[in-house]
């Protein structure tokens, strides 16, 4: 049986009207599943019988549970269990602007980022809409709060799962449901050229980040697979036809490893390359994982490397860390039955 968030309120609209309901009940029912977060139809008590008993019959609630919760200064790290026992992780980063969830989009992952440890563990399956949904619902009523931003950053390569993607994006956004703003949802690719086209048509003002972490093909092939299949310049291409469709900021993550991609040298290409571009730089120092191949850059590059850019007027920042204490940081998540 499906879950019932995994309808948009399009769906589950229609749905009702083809049983007996009217339009008013998908928003009174939506009002149940995002307002108040029931965890029985039952509790439902503005709606007939017969159409409870009857979505009863075709839909569950929430499939996912929390089976483990770490919790450090500004962040709590989720780990989800889901309907076939897999897991998946979610964190949450306490700011002082809202509350910012970043969710899973896979369980796995296929792109083989060579520095990441999400991706040490093979794609399985994709999420449905309704997982990377539940997996806000469920922090939001962990913590009785609101989750003002949603990042897909968590396990998985989001553009590798593009329909269910979308559908999560529309649910979440819906004015009578969840209600985070499109503005305040960001997308985190390696840089599927076909997806990024097809993303600049779709309909929502959503923020898009490429994990860049190269300034030329040579060394973004060493570190990331897909550069294989989409060099360098049919990125830049595809993000710039992005841009001038949708007049979107894009923001591009690089990671310092030290003397692979940090020389002031790697700035100066860095700069080249994005010149023009109505975008900025996330500099994301290195959390150590398992991997002993990579080094986190020192500070002294960390800092020369941004004020190249800088002086190239290049907008820049450097990434605040969360949660490297309990493992929470950017491309530490991973399963934890993986782990044991
Ligand atoms: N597949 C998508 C979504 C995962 S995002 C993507 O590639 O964008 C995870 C972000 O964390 C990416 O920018 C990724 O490159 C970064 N990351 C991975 N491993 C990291 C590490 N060890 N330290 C810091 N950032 C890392």
């Amino acid at each position: 049986m499906e879950s019932i968030y995994n309808l948009t309120k399009k769906q589950l609209t229609e749905y009702l009207l083809n049983h007996n309901a009217k339009n008013y009940h998908a928003e009174e029912l939506y009002k149940w599943l995002y307002e108040k977060k029931i965890n029985s139809f039952d509790e439902i008590t503005n709606i007939k019988k017969e159409i409870l008993d009857k979505l009863k019959q075709d839909y569950l609630l929430k499939t996912i549970k929390i089976s483990k919760v770490e919790r450090d200064k500004d962040v709590d790290k989720y780990l989800f269990e889901l309907e076939d026992k897999e897991h998946v992780e979610a964190v949450l980063m306490h700011h002082d602007y809202g509350n910012s969830l970043c969710v899973s989009s896979q369980v796995g992952c296929n792109m083989g980022c060579r520095f990441c440890e999400s991706g040490r563990r093979k794609k399985v399956r994709n999420l449905k809409a309704h997982e990377m949904v539940e997996q806000i619902l469920n922090v939001e009523a962990d913590l009785s709060l609101r989750i003002s931003h949603v990042v897909v950053m968590g396990i998985g390569e989001p553009f590798d799962n593009y329909d269910n993607l979308t559908k999560f994006i529309e649910i979440i956004n819906d004015p009578k449901g969840l209600q985070i703003g499109s503005r305040h949802i960001t997308v985190s690719t390696c840089g599927i050229v076909p997806k990024i086209e097809e993303f600049s048509n779709f309909p929502y003002q959503v923020n898009l980040a490429i994990s860049l972490h190269a300034p030329t093909d040579k060394i973004r092939n060493k570190l990331m697979p897909i550069n294989k299949a989409y060099p360098l310049n049919e990125l830049m291409e595809a993000l710039k036809k992005y841009s001038k469709k949708t007049s979107r900021r894009i923001t591009f993550e690089y990671i310092l490893l030290k003397e692979v991609n940090d020389t002031p040298n790697d700035a100066e290409c860095l700069a080249k390359l994005i010149k023009g571009m109505n975008a900025y730089v996330n500099l994301i120092p290195y959390n150590k994982t398992e991997n002993i191949e990579f080094l986190r850059s020192d500070a002294f590059h960390i800092m020369k490397f941004y004020d190249i850019l800088k002086k190239n007027h290049i907008n820049v920042t450097i990434r605040r860390e969360f949660g490297s204490k309990i493992s929470a940081a950017c491309g530490q998540l991973r399963s934890k039955k993986e782990e044991l």
